[in-house]
Parts: C-alpha cells; sequence; structure tokens
C-alpha cells in the first residue's frame, strides 16, 4: 500500500456512508421488550384483584416490569440456547452426578425464587396468597418454562413434607426453613450447610408413568428407620435438587419416599445420573434418566399409601399446569399483537386488516379465558380443605389441566402465523413458546388421564358436582347459549358415560367455566363472543372464524400488551 495517500486508505468510507436501513423503513416493528407484563395485562390485572389478591398490587407490577425487561428476555434465551450439560465423573474417575448450567439459568432462577415463586403461599400465608403467586407464576411463564419446574416442584412438595414433619422432626427443623427462603442457593452441599433447597419428583419409569402401580423400583426398610432403594426412574427432572419425592415398592405395597441428594453424614446418596433427555422443548431445564443403587430414602405416610401421599404435591403441580399454559398463550398472544400494530402490508397495519383483526380477537379470547380459568383455579386453592372451593378443585384442576393446556399449541402456532416468517425465526422467541407448548399438556398427567380423573371425580364426589354446578347458577340469565350448555353438562356429568366420553365432559366443563368467569366478569362484548364460538354449535376448528359483527376492536384493544 506504500505511497497510497492516507485518506485513500480508508476507502471502505464510501461503504460507510451507505445509510443504514432504518427499522421503519424496513417495515419491521420494534422488538418486544421493556413492557410491564403486569401492567399491559388487564385481563391478568383484573383477575388478580378480583380473585382477592389485591393486595399484591405493587409487587406485581414491579415483578412484571422485570420479566419484561430486554435483558430478562435475553436471559431466558440465553438459558435455552446453552442447556445443561450432565458431568457423571470428575477428572479422577469419581462419580459426581452433577448438572452444568449455564449462569443465565442461575440468574432466571435467583429472580423467580426472590419472588417466592417456590414458595410464597406457604412463606408468607394469608387470603389471596395463591392467586399473587399464580399471577408472578403466569408472568414467568410468558418469559422462560424450564425454570419453573423445579420452582413448581418445590411450592407443590411444600404442603406434602409439612403433613408428614411429625413422623420426621428434621423435615421440620432442617428442610423446611431452608424450602421457605428466598435466596436461591445452586451449591451441590449437604443440606444443612445450605441457605435454601429445592424439591423434584420422581414418578415414571421406563414402563409407564400414567399407570404408577406397575412401579417396579423397591424400597427395602434398612432396619435404621431408613428405606434402601433400588431400581430407576425413566424422568427425573431436576435432578439437581436437593431432595426428591418418589413412589417405590415397599413391602406393605406402592409408597413415597423422601430421597436426599445428600445423606446426613454428608455423603453423596446412590443416585446416578445416566443421561439427560434431549427433549424437544424445556431445553435450559434438565431432566435426567437415573438408578438408584441402594439409595437411601425416608418413608413419608404409611407404606402402600403412595399414591394418596404423593398427590397432595401433584396436584400443586397440576395447577401450575394450568397457569403455566395461560402465561405460554398470553406471552405469544402479546407478541402477535404487538407485531400486528406495526407490521403493514397492502397499505395498512396487519391490526388494520378485517380478517386479522378476527384472527387476534380470537387469540385475545384465547388469553381472556386462560387468565381467568387460572386465576380461578388459584383461589380454589387458597381455600380450606371442607369448603366448597375445594370440592370444585377436584373437578376443575383435571378439567382445566386438560383443557387450557390443550389449547396452548392451537394458539401459539396462530400467533407465530402472525409474525408471518419473522414468527418462524428463533430470535423471535415464538418457536421457543411453540416447543414449549404441548409440555404441560404431556406431565404431570397426560390428556387422556386427566379427563378420566374428571369423571371418575363427578362419579364419586357429589360435592365436587355441587360446586360446579353452583359457579353457574350464579351467571343464570346471564347468556342463554350458556344456560342451555350448563343444562346438558349437569346431565352429562349425572348420567354414567363412558370412558370414550371423558374428553367431551372435561372440554363442556372449561369452557363453561370460562363462559361463566366472563359472562360475569369480563366486558360484555367478551363474553357475547366467547358464548358464540365456544359454546354450542359453532365452528371452531381454527382460529379467526367469530361471527364478523361481533366488534374486534373492543376485543383487541383490551389485550394490547401496550
Ligand atoms: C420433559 C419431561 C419431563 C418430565 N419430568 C418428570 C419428572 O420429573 N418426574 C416424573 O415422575 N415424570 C416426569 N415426566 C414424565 C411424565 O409425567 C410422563 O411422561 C407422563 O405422565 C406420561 O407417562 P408415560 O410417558 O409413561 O406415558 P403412558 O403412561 O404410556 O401414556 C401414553 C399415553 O396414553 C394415555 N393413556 C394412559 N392411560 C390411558 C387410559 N387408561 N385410557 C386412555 N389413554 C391413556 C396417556 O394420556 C398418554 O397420552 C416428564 C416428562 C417429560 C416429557
Amino acid at each position: 500500500m506504500q505511497g497510497v495517500p492516507t485518506e485513500k486508505r480508508v476507502a471502505p468510507r464510501a461503504f460507510l456512508t451507505i445509510p443504514r436501513m432504518q427499522a421503519a423503513d424496513a417495515n419491521q416493528p420494534p422488538p418486544y421488550e421493556g413492557h410491564n407484563l403486569y401492567r399491559t395485562h388487564r385481563a391478568l390485572q383484573e383477575a388478580t384483584v378480583r380473585e382477592g389478591a389485591d393486595w399484591a398490587d405493587a409487587q406485581l407490577a414491579r415483578w412484571g416490569e422485570v420479566l419484561g425487561r430486554a435483558e430478562t428476555l435475553s436471559l431466558a434465551a440465553r438459558a435455552n440456547r446453552h442447556g445443561p450439560e450432565l458431568r457423571t465423573h470428575d477428572r479422577f474417575g469419581n462419580r459426581i452426578d452433577e448438572v452444568d448450567f449455564d449462569p443465565a439459568w442461575h440468574g432466571l432462577m435467583a429472580m423467580a425464587m426472590r419472588e417466592g415463586e417456590h414458595a410464597s403461599p406457604w412463606s408468607s400465608p394469608r387470603p389471596g396468597a395463591q392467586v399473587a403467586r399464580a399471577a408472578a407464576y403466569l408472568m414467568h411463564a410468558e418469559v422462560e418454562n424450564g425454570t419453573q419446574c423445579p420452582l413448581t416442584m418445590t411450592y407443590a412438595a411444600a404442603p406434602v413434607l409439612h403433613r408428614h414433619a411429625v413422623a420426621h422432626s428434621w423435615l421440620a427443623d432442617i428442610w423446611r426453613p431452608r424450602l421457605l427462603a428466598h435466596e436461591y442457593d445452586p451449591r451441590s452441599l449437604p443440606v444443612a450447610a445450605k441457605t435454601s433447597a429445592l424439591i423434584g419428583m420422581g414418578m415414571t419409569e421406563r414402563q409407564g408413568g400414567s399407570d404408577v402401580r406397575a412401579n417396579t423400583t423397591r424400597a427395602e426398610p434398612a432396619g435404621d428407620g431408613a428405606y434402601r432403594v433400588t431400581g430407576h426412574k425413566w424422568f427425573f427432572s431436576a435432578p439437581m435438587c436437593d431432595a426428591h419425592l418418589i413412589l417405590a415398592q415397599a413391602p406393605g405395597g406402592l409408597s413415597c419416599l423422601f430421597l436426599p441428594r445428600f445423606l446426613p453424614d454428608g455423603n453423596r446418596n446412590a443416585v446416578l445420573l445416566q443421561r439427560l433427555k434431549d427433549k424437544l422443548g424445556n431445553r435450559s431445564n434438565a431432566s435426567s434418566e437415573v438408578e438408584f443403587a441402594g439409595a437411601s430414602a425416608w418413608l413419608l405416610g404409611d407404606e402402600g399409601r403412595g399414591v394418596p401421599v404423593i398427590i397432595e404435591m401433584v396436584r400443586h403441580t397440576r395447577l401450575d399446569c394450568v397457569i403455566g399454559s395461560a402465561g405460554l398463550i398470553r406471552g405469544a398472544v402479546a407478541q402477535a399483537l404487538h407485531h400486528a400494530t406495526y407490521r403493514r402490508a397492502f397499505g395498512r397495519t396487519l391490526r388494520e386488516q378485517p380478517l386479522m383483526r378476527n384472527v387476534l380477537a380470537d387469540l385475545a379470547l384465547e388469553d381472556e379465558a386462560a387468565t381467568a380459568l387460572a386465576l380461578r383455579l388459584a383461589r380454589a386453592f387458597d381455600a380450606d380443605a371442607a369448603s366448597a372451593d375445594a370440592a370444585l378443585a377436584r373437578l376443575a384442576t383435571p378439567a382445566l389441566k386438560y383443557w387450557v393446556c390443550k389449547r396452548a399449541p392451537t394458539v401459539v402456532a396462530e400467533a407465530m402465523e402472525v409474525l408471518g416468517g419473522n414468527g418462524y425465526v428463533e430470535e423471535s422467541v415464538l418457536p421457543r413458546l411453540y416447543r414449549e407448548a404441548p409440555l404441560n399438556s404431556i406431565w404431570e398427567g397426560s390428556g387422556n388421564v386427566m379427563c378420566l380423573d374428571v369423571q371418575r371425580a363427578a362419579q364419586r364426589e357429589p360435592a365436587a358436582v355441587e360446586a360446579l354446578m353452583a359457579e353457574f347458577a350464579l351467571v343464570r340469565g346471564g347468556d342463554r347459549r350458556l344456560d342451555r350448555h350448563t343444562d346438558v353438562l349437569g346431565a352429562m356429568l349425572a348420567s354414567d358415560a363412558g370412558e370414550a366420553d371423558a374428553r367431551r365432559q372435561s372440554a363442556a366443563i372449561a369452557v363453561a367455566l370460562a363462559g361463566a368467569l366472563l359472562v360475569r366478569h369480563a366486558p360484555r362484548v367478551i363474553a357475547d363472543a366467547w358464548c358464540g364460538s365456544r359454546i354450542g354449535d359453532a365452528e371452531t376448528s381454527t382460529l379467526g372464524m367469530l361471527p364478523a359483527t361481533l366488534d374486534f376492536g373492543a376485543i383487541i384493544d383490551r389485550a394490547l400488551p401496550g
């Protein structure tokens, strides 16, 4: 380059002076970030107040602001891009059975535990505590889902451990304060050396997850009050938890046991992580296969009563599946509304196109219904065991676990299409939500299993049916389509329908409960759209087929994320 004048050497200047294309010129919307996920979700705010957690307003608004920040969204993306890695041995060949996580995972866990997603109804019990937690959890589900697995399991295990602390004083003395603590402590140490602890659940084996009575893992009394557990679990999520509640065959039958990761003497328990599952979604979270090589565990409840003991944990995890799917639905719908507001085609924004307005309004309806259902169900978990609400939860939990979770993949796919090609690209987040969407329907009792559970409850627990029908009585006369539907539903629940009809029953319960909530509490246009499109003979095979006479603008405006 000798002899070339200096200014000529800066030839790329010509390139640099080419004006960069601005986002507005490129017809690309601004990134969906910096929104307060609470303040911009009216259905959630209203449901939170209505269901008894008005006192949590400021705290939820703060959490909604944190979750909506660009930095939080980028932690979520990173935790899923850089998933967990299994390290079975150290460099000297010793078994360590550790899982390494990206710092983004730890950051998200610390934030959510500070917020109390793993414990707040137990650490700060008060009326509406379940509802406040549900609202916080729903917003978290809009952003990241893998971290919610250990948070849910810890939250769900607490009532079981509390109940059995009488038999094992160390549960109360050592574990309980750490399960309620709000500081995240990811260290692999005996629990006594930690500030907080997390709990997981191990039920599913190779030969079956729905039919846990077929479990083959054995638990033999060790003679010192503990049991020796031998066998395996085919799905064992969040294996870095400090303990798991597991099912195993004891001499008296299938039993629930508390299996810590470290033993009281400080040694690692004989829980061997075989491999991590290579999953469709939920990639930030580790789900493992494990073998128990004479692991030590302690019995919770009586031998042979494993299912009744662990079912209390399962009930709470199923609640979280409903809330989590409502969050996924909101996350996808908010993205779709945001995109359609800015993106233009054929001379106007997508949000102004009549057919797109039908799709957006229909998506917004799904968000309204899922949010209302999730928070109503959470309130039922606030109730004491003898109340009508507890009876309602018996029927509503499996019905909504079936239905809301089933809606999520449909809604996320439609929302993705609103973004066109951009929606199919990882950076838009929609692909991650799409991969996540079927999971809540599969784990913690898959769709059919939920519907059969609804049928069982309807047949065996008249108080549950009564509580459900009482919800409908509150809105009698509010919408004649809903009235007709609930009459048919009442007859359906009273009849001895066969198993093959169980999905129809559960779906009928869910759309009716949503209808009842919307008729009572939502603007008339929303309730009208719901009852006219989800109840009776309306054509609902895809979204975007609402009657064209509806005021789409009113439905969409209410759901806009800002
Ligand atoms: C990512 C991930 C993480 C998981 N983490 C855990 C975990 O941490 N701990 C844990 O214990 N499990 C975990 N699971 C397992 C999960 O709970 C089970 O996969 C689920 O319960 C279904 O059990 P299965 O896979 O054995 O299917 P199966 O029991 O074989 O069922 C297969 C299908 O048949 C249907 N079915 C079953 N019985 C009937 C019937 N009588 N009539 C009609 N249909 C029926 C089910 O609804 C399901 O759709 C995880 C699963 C996944 C995908």
